[in-house]
């Protein structure tokens, strides 16, 4: 699911590397119908599924004589991922990555999960759909992904904090003052990963980071006290498990989505990967700070979210997506984002019984769709 995008396309590379291991079942994408397509007739897939209901007859024309079954929207997809298979990866990007993971979950697969966004929208709900279902979810988030691995065979009790890096993104050594001027195209480089547009500018506002905060919070059941955030330049340690002895045990790789990809792609085996081998004497030096609280303020937001708990994290998710949308298309200034997701936090928790509700899939995505509308005007309020 979401096999066109950045981590979608790793994922392909791994599996186009050992054809013969795997048998493709289906491949999902939204706009980019040439890629989808090129992908589903190089890796033999049962069907191809866009998201784009208009799109449809393009990727029939793109599929034309291959065999390869297509269909197009957003119930197509959620039919897709309750196709038998035994391992999904979620790479959706946003909320929409949601619905198509519990129904992947209830089929009691191995989901593999890339889309932080379910779980800060859905933590509770994700997690009770696969216990239920005897499903597994395998986290693909470099950092949780990296505290998986040093958690393997360790006692959770003993644990004592997490720590997650962040590289500090595009705006790491701006002056605070200059950050409202920030553009798109220089909030959409990262110095040190390739990836989607939407995750990369996250990574500048460190509300990539904040969400990470909450997806730790639920996938590892810690308290927001023992999850710390250090900035890290060089973006090689990717987290560290801090153990009542003492210990620290850190995971150190580059930073290749690949591995992260390839960990669960053959969980509970290492495979061979094809990413670089670190040569540490050459790097020399690791370094790292706290996070500057009046620059990052998303940081502080994500704390909020937790403890307003209930269903703020679908208020969360949707006012920053919104937020994000604004800034992209212009209407909000880089700094702005933050403002709105506080204005609408706010708003939502106040206005009776939002954030209190049962979280079930449609509490969820009515909260999302009024988060939305709220940011929406907030937004308005600023642009005008
Ligand atoms: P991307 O924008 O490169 O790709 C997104 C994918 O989702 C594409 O296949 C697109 O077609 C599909 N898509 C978009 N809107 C959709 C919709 N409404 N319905 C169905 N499909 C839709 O994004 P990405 O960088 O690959 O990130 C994917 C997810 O993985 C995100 O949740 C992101 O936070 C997470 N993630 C990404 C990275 C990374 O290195 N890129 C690292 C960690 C986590
Ligand atoms: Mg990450």
């Amino acid at each position: 699911m979401g096999a066109t995008g950045s981590v979608g396309q790793n994922t392909l590379d791994l599996i186009a590397r050992a054809p013969d291991d795997y048998e493709v079942v289906a491949l999902t994408g939204a706009r980019n119908i040439l890629q989808l397509a090129s992908d589903a007739r190089r890796l033999n897939a049962q069907i191809a599924v866009t998201a784009c209901e208009d799109l449809l007859d393009d990727l029939r024309a793109a599929l034309d004589g291959s065999g390869i079954e297509t269909a197009a929207g957003a119930a197509a997809i959620i039919e897709a991922a309750q196709r038998p298979a035994d391992w999904i990866m979620s790479a959706i990007v946003g909320a929409a990555g949601l619905a198509p993971g519990l129904a992947a979950l209830a089929q009691g697969t191995t989901l593999a999960l890339a889309n932080k966004e379910s779980l800060v929208c859905a933590g509770v709900l994700l997690l009770d759909t696969a216990r239920r279902h005897g499903a597994t979810i395998l986290p693909v988030d470099s950092e949780h992904s990296a505290i998986f691995q040093a958690l393997v065979g360790e006692d959770m009790a003993a644990v004592e904090r997490i720590i997650i890096t962040a590289s500090g993104g595009a705006f790491r050594d701006w002056p605070i003052e200059k950050l409202a001027q920030a553009t798109l195209s220089e909030a959409s480089s990262h110095p040190n990963w390739d990836m989607g547009q939407r995750i990369t500018i996250d990574s500048a506002s460190m509300f990539n980071k904040a969400m990470e905060v909450i997806e730790t919070h639920e996938f590892f059941d810690v308290l927001p006290d023992q999850i710390e955030v250090l900035v890290h330049p060089q973006s090689l340690v990717h987290a560290l498990v801090g153990f009542h002895d003492g210990a620290l045990m850190a995971h150190v790789g580059p930073p290749d989505m690949r591995h992260a990809i390839g960990y669960a792609l053959n969980h509970p085996q290492r495979a061979k990967l094809p990413v670089e081998r670190l040569d540490l004497a050459a790097i020399g030096r690791l370094d790292f700070s706290h996070p500057d609280m009046r620059r990052w303020p998303a940081l502080d937001l994500a704390r909020q979210t937790i403890a307003r708990g209930g269903l703020a994290g679908a208020v969360f998710n949707a006012a920053k997506e919104t937020a994000l949308d604004g800034f992209i298309d212009g209407r909000l200034k880089f700094t702005q984002m933050a403002e709105v997701v506080a204005t609408v936090l706010d708003a939502l928790d106040s206005t009776g019984g939002h954030i209190d509700a049962t979280m079930t899939l449609d509490n969820v995505l009515q909260t999302d769709h009024l988060a939305r509308k709220a940011a929406q005007v907030a937004i308005d309020n600023r642009a005008g």
